[in-house]
C-alpha cells in the first residue's frame, strides 16, 4: 500500500503485533514508543540475579493462528504451565474456584456458602443493579461475603456497587450445583475443567515482545508522545510533529483523550469519566525455596493486606538463582508502599506459610502500575459511546488493553493489534 502513512502509538504487545500484521501486508508503520525497550506492561526486569515479571504474566494460548506465533517467536526456550492456584481464606488453603472447592474450610463455612448458594437459585430476583447484587443472585450470600465480595474489593479499590452487572454478566460465569456440591464434600475431580495450561518463557515474559521487535522494522524507542493533533492529523514527539492519515493508538485511553489537542467538550468530558485502578505490588526476592507448590494464591480476607500473590520462580526455576525463589504480592493500597506497609506484607507471607521467616527474604522491590484494571463502573460505557466515534472519525483506531479500555489478555492484545491492521488495511483499499 503505498500512500500516506500509518502511525502507531505504544509498542507493547498490541503496537508490536499491528506492526507486524502491516509489515506482513506490505506496510511499513512508524512504532512511536515512550519506553526504552519494548513490552508495556508484558516485561521482564533483571535485578541481582532475578528475573522479576510486571507481576504474574502467563499465556493463555486458544487460537491457532496466534499460538503458531508466539511459539515460534519464543522458540523452544518454553515451559508448559498447569495451574496450580489456590484460594486463602479462614487459614486454610482451598483449590482455585472458592465457589467449587469450599471443602476444608471451616464446616460452618462451607455449610454457609452451600446454602447461600442453593437458596439463591431457588429465588426470583429483579435484574441485578450492579456486581454486588449480580454476586448474591448468582453465588448466594455465603460465597459473595467469603470471596467475591472482598476478593474484588480489594483488587478493583472500589466497592462493588460501583461496578456494573453487565460487565460481570459477561465476565463471571455460573457455577454449576453439582460443581458447588462436589466442590463442597472435596469431590476434586469435578474440577478438572478448570484447569488450565499456559506456556511461559523459562526466563520471564519480556522474550515474547523482545522476540516480536527484532521482526518488526519500525520500532522507535523513548519517544513520548505528547499531543495529538486530530484536526491536522499529526501527533507531537518531542520538539518533532509526525504526521499519519491513520493513527493506530495503544496508549491508555485517557492518556490519549489528554493528549488530544483542543477535543470537543463532550469527549474532553467523557475521558474525565474513564476510571482505572493503579496496582502496587512487591517483588520478593527469597532465600531457599518458597513452602509451598504453588503459583498464585488468591486472598479474600480484609485483614490481609494484598488480594493475591504469585510464585514466579514455580512458573519457571529460570527466574531465580539457583537456590533461591521469587513471589510477586498485589498489595490492596494504592499508592507508594513505604516500609510498615512492606513489613505487614512480609509477615502475612510468614502467616501464609509461604516463608519460614522473614530471615529468608533476601531483598523486596515495591513497584506501581498506573494502569492495572479498567473499573467498569456505571459511567463506563456511556463514556466510551461518546470517545470511540469521535476517534474513529477521525482516523484514529483506539486498541488494546487500555487503548480499548477494556479487561483483556496478552492474546487478546495480540489478536487487537492484527485486527486493527486489518481495518487500516481494509479502510486504505476502500479509499
Ligand atoms: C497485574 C496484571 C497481570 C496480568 N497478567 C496477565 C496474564 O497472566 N496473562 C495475560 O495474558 N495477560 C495478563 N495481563 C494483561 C496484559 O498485561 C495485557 O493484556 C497486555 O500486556 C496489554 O498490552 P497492550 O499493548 O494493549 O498495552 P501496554 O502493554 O500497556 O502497551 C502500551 C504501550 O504504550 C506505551 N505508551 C504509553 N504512553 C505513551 C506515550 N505517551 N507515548 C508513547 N508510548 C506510550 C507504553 O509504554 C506501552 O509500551 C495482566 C495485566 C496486569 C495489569
Amino acid at each position: 500500500m503505498a500512500g500516506p502513512p500509518v502511525v502507531v502509538l505504544g509498542a507493547g504487545l498490541t503496537g508490536l503485533s499491528a506492526a507486524l500484521s502491516l509489515e506482513r501486508a506490505g506496510v511499513e508503520a512508524r512504532v512511536l514508543e515512550r519506553a526504552t525497550r519494548v513490552g508495556g506492561h508484558a516485561v521482564t526486569d533483571e535485578d541481582r540475579g532475578f528475573r522479576f515479571d510486571r507481576t504474574g504474566h502467563l499465556l493463555h494460548l486458544r487460537d491457532p493462528g496466534v499460538r503458531a506465533d508466539v511459539l515460534r517467536w519464543i522458540g523452544d526456550d518454553r515451559v508448559s504451565v498447569a495451574r496450580r492456584s489456590f484460594v486463602y481464606s479462614h487459614g486454610v488453603y482451598t483449590r482455585y474456584p472458592f465457589q467449587a472447592n469450599t471443602h476444608g474450610l471451616p464446616p460452618e463455612v462451607a455449610y454457609e456458602c452451600v446454602m447461600g448458594f442453593l437458596d439463591a437459585r431457588s429465588r426470583e430476583r429483579p435484574p441485578p443493579r450492579d456486581f454486588r447484587d449480580h454476586c448474591l443472585q448468582v453465588f448466594g450470600e455465603g460465597i459473595s461475603r467469603h470471596f467475591m465480595l472482598p476478593y474484588n474489593e480489594k483488587l478493583w479499590g472500589v466497592p462493588a456497587t460501583e461496578i456494573t452487572a453487565a460487565w460481570c454478566q459477561r465476565f463471571v460465569p455460573v457455577p454449576r450445583v453439582e460443581d458447588v456440591i462436589a466442590g463442597a464434600v472435596g469431590l476434586h475431580d469435578r474440577e478438572l475443567g478448570y484447569n488450565a495450561s499456559f506456556v511461559y518463557p523459562r526466563r520471564g515474559i519480556g522474550a515474547l515482545p523482545e522476540a516480536m521487535a527484532r521482526e518488526a522494522r519500525g520500532v522507535e524507542l523513548g519517544r513520548l508522545v505528547t499531543a495529538v493533533d486530530w484536526r491536522a492529523r499529526r501527533v507531537r514527539v518531542g520538539a518533532e510533529t509526525v504526521p499519519y492519515e491513520r493513527l493506530v493508538s495503544t496508549l491508555p485511553l485517557d492518556v490519549l483523550g489528554r493528549a488530544l489537542v483542543d477535543p470537543p467538550p463532550e469527549v474532553r468530558a467523557a475521558v474525565e469519566r474513564l476510571r482505572c485502578t493503579s496496582l502496587t505490588y512487591l517483588d520478593v526476592a527469597v532465600r531457599g525455596a518458597v513452602l509451598r507448590d504453588l503459583h498464585w494464591v488468591y486472598v479474600p480476607e480484609r485483614a490481609l493486606p494484598f488480594y493475591r500473590v504469585g510464585c514466579y520462580s514455580n512458573f519457571s526455576p529460570d527466574v531465580a538463582p539457583e537456590g533461591h525463589s521469587s513471589l510477586y504480592v498485589e498489595l490492596a493500597a494504592r499508592g507508594p508502599a513505604d516500609g510498615a506497609a512492606i513489613s505487614r506484607a512480609l509477615d502475612a507471607l510468614v502467616t501464609m506459610g509461604l516463608l519460614a521467616s522473614r530471615d529468608d527474604v533476601l531483598f523486596v522491590r515495591a513497584r506501581e502500575l498506573s494502569h492495572a484494571y479498567v473499573i467498569f463502573d456505571h459511567a463506563y460505557y456511556g463514556a466510551l459511546a461518546v470517545i470511540e466515534p469521535f476517534l474513529r472519525e477521525q482516523g484514529i483506531l483506539s486498541t488494546g488493553r487500555y487503548g480499548g479500555w477494556n479487561y483483556s489478555s496478552m492474546e487478546d492484545a495480540l489478536l487487537f493489534g492484527r485486527a486493527a491492521a486489518r481495518e487500516v488495511l481494509d479502510a486504505a483499499g476502500a479509499r
